[in-house]
């Protein structure tokens, strides 16, 4: 790690924020074990987040079996929180945001999003048409400013966004009225005095408009932010979605072992040579220097 830290004593707080939508598998593995050596080293306490803000497809045997799946591998935390225990956090955060006019009302379909240069892209269609973003079947926008957005990764360094050419105005409520995965993971990182935000690097576009989002919230200054690398296959190819298939419960079920699954993380990670069993206080070892800066 280059520049992590060092973090103000009240943000000493960091998260592990599953969503209970399926099993954990190998790559939920892999950031556990950032989350619990970074944040460790830096001092912080850890939350295991529940983030259930999609109604439809969180489920109470998912949360079960991710408590569980921890468990097994040994990894502790200091606090559990699940997003669905204080959905008034939203509606106020909503409240604060249209008071300063970042809000607006949109009920386009999602078909409307065209592909942008990186990703789907919101053409700011309703931006103008006055549609209250109270109503139950509109969803809520935040408008994005023209303009770019820098931070320093604790992994990757300097980092340049432009959420407005990437994504354009953020969805923080869908038609449906579930809160989005980009406006919850703020709030929550604002009111539980996240500090430092460990995730895998498939999160890091979406860090910019976090960043400009809190910024709105009234966040001081933003979390500070580390991406790990994604796992790799033995040629070092990212691995793809057929291979996260399998989940650590079904793992354990073969016979796998918490050090089975640790040592192949590690390896995955390409912090091992080779794949072999390690306890959790080697992952500790190996992942506390953190990671070489690249990319
Ligand atoms: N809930 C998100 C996920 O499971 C992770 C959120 C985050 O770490 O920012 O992919
Ligand atoms: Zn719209």
């Amino acid at each position: 790690m280059q520049v992590l830290g060092p973090i103000a004593p009240a943000l000493r707080v960091t998260r592990f924020a599953p969503s209970p939508t399926g099993h954990l598998h190998l790559g939920h593995a892999a950031s556990a074990l950032c989350v619990d050596a970074w944040g460790r080293a830096l001092g912080c306490a850890c939350l295991l987040r529940i983030e259930d803000h999609d109604r439809g497809r969180s489920r109470a045997a998912f949360e079960a079996a991710i408590v569980d799946e921890l468990a097994w591998l040994g990894i502790a935390y200091d606090a559990f929180k699940r997003q669905s225990d204080e959905p008034e956090r939203y509606a106020q955060a909503l409240e604060r945001l249209a008071a300063a006019g970042h809000i607006y009302g949109c009920d386009c379909p999602r078909a409307r999003l065209r592909m942008g240069p990186q990703e789907l892209l919101y053409d700011g269609h309703c931006r103008a048409r006055g549609l209250d973003w109270r109503r139950a079947d509109v969803g809520v926008r935040f408008r994005v400013d023209e303009g770019a957005v820098a931070f320093v990764d604790g992994v990757l360094g300097p980092q340049t966004q432009a959420p407005s050419a990437q994504c354009g105005d953020i969805l923080l409520r869908d038609r449906h009225g579930n809160y989005t995965y980009q406006f919850a993971v703020v709030v929550d990182d604002l009111a539980q005095g996240i500090g430092l935000v460990v995730r895998g690097e498939d999160l890091l576009a979406s860090t910019g408009r976090q960043i400009l989002l809190g910024r709105a919230l009234g966040r001081a200054a933003p979390p500070v932010f580390a991406h790990h690398p994604l796992l790799v296959d033995g040629d070092g190819r990212k691995l793809g979605k057929r291979f996260f298939s399998e989940s650590l419960s079904e793992r354990r079920a073969r016979g796998d072992t918490p050090e089975a699954v640790i040592g192949e993380a590690l390896w995955r990670l390409g912090l091992r040579a080779v794949d072999a069993p390690a306890a959790l206080a080697e992952a500790t070892a190996l992942l506390t220097p953190g990671f070489p800066r690249h990319g």
